[in-house]
Order: structure tokens, then sequence, then C-alpha cells
């Protein structure tokens, strides 16, 4: 798939729209087991990617995507910052305009892997990584349905955290009381995959 300054804007105002529109639902996830400030960062960040829209969607494929990631860790602050700037910049080095099911696979696995090595977590531990992971998996085998999958794999995965004992990150500190919520950094990622998704299929 060739990803042209028109896709690149495309997917850069949908996934940062998306993200400010349910800035209050992170935000009120974060106060559950957090300290409530998740949506205001994550609003804070991607509304300073939305502004730099047109900048960002003059450069390549993985410039603009280091130039996101580069924003986030300036914008976002809280964990959460450098983490999905992390997850930006590290797919901004491994993807160029054109991109293949694979070439999509090893740039999420590394970017994944960035995240890993940058919060010290692994899958299992109530955070943004519970949702990235089980989507990969989905991207990986491929087959029919790729889109309508990788939604429900997020969706799912998302969900699956509210079962989930925090052990990074702020929700840690509530140790059992951290159950029953969902994670808020969960929920950004499912979103980030959706709006993703749609743009690849066309419909956003
Ligand atoms: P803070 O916790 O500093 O207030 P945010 O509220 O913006 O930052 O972000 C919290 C989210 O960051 C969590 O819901 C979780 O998904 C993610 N997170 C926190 N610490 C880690 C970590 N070590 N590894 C992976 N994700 C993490
Ligand atoms: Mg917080």
């Amino acid at each position: 798939m060739k990803i042209d300054r028109e896709t690149r804007k495309h997917l850069i105002v949908t996934v940062a729209s998306r993200v400010i529109d349910n800035a209050d639902e992170l935000t009120d996830l974060d106060r559950a087991i957090g300290d409530g400030d998740h949506g205001t960062n994550m609003r804070r960040g991607f509304a300073a990617v939305l502004a730099a829209a047109d900048e960002l969607s003059e450069k390549g494929f993985g410039a603009s995507l280091k130039a996101v990631g580069t924003t986030l860790v300036m914008k976002v602050g809280g964990a959460s910052g450098p983490l999905f700037g992390t997850l930006f910049l590290s797919l901004g080095k491994s993807l160029a305009d054109e991109v293949s099911r694979e070439q999509a696979v090893d740039a999420l696995a590394a970017a994944i892997d960035a995240v890993k090595a940058r919060g010290k977590s692994e899958t299992g531990q109530k955070t943004m990584l519970d949702v990235l992971v089980p989507v990969i998996a989905v991207l990986r085998e491929g087959g029919d349905g790729v889109p309508e999958r990788l939604r429900a794999a997020a969706r799912l995965a998302a969900e699956s955290t509210v079962a989930m004992k925090a052990i990074r990150g702020r929700a840690s500190f509530l140790g059992e009381r951290s159950i029953g919520h969902m994670d808020p950094g969960a929920r950004s990622s499912e979103l980030i995959v959706d709006a993703v998704v749609d743009v690849m299929e066309g419909r956003a």
C-alpha cells in the first residue's frame, strides 16, 4: 500500500481527532485508577499533532511518524508521553512510503519492543501493551477480514485490562484495587488502532 501525502494527512488528522474526541473518557478512566490526567495529556499532545498536520504530512511517511513521536514526547507528558512518543518514533524509523503487511508487522513489532524497553514493561501488566500485542498477532496472521478482526481484537484487549491488576505505572500503587477498571492507556491504544484501521479501509 502506498502512503502518499494525502493518506498521511488523512491518517494524522483521523488519529489525532479520534483521541481528542474521546479525551474525556480517557480522563474518567484515569480518574478511577490514576491521577485523572490521561485525557488531558493525550488531548494536548494530539492537538499539537493536529495543528501541525499539513507540515507533518509534507514529510515522507517515516519522517512524519517520527515527527508525531517527537511532538508526543514533548507535549503529552506523564508516563504515557514518552511511551506513545516512542511507539511513533520507532514506527517512523522502520516505515517508508510503501508499506506491505509484512513491513507493518515488523515495524509494529520493533515499536512494541521499544515501548517495552522504555516502560520496563510486559503484557499482562494492565497497560497500553495489552492492546498493542494482541493487535499485532492479528496483523501477523493476516487472512480474511483483517480490518474487522483488528478492531475486534483491540476492543476485546482493552476490555481484558478490566480484570487485570496493574503492575506498572501509577495504577500499580492501587494494587488489587486497580482490578475492575479499564486501563486508560489501553483504551487510547484501542482508539488509535481503530482510527488507523478506518483510514486503511477508506472509511474515515
Ligand atoms: P501518568 O500515569 O504519569 O499520569 P498518563 O495518565 O498519561 O500518565 O498515562 C497512564 C497510562 O500509561 C497507563 O494507563 C498505561 O497504559 C501507560 N503506562 C504507564 N506506565 C507504563 C509502563 N511502564 N509501560 C507501559 N505503559 C505504561
Ligand atoms: Mg495519569
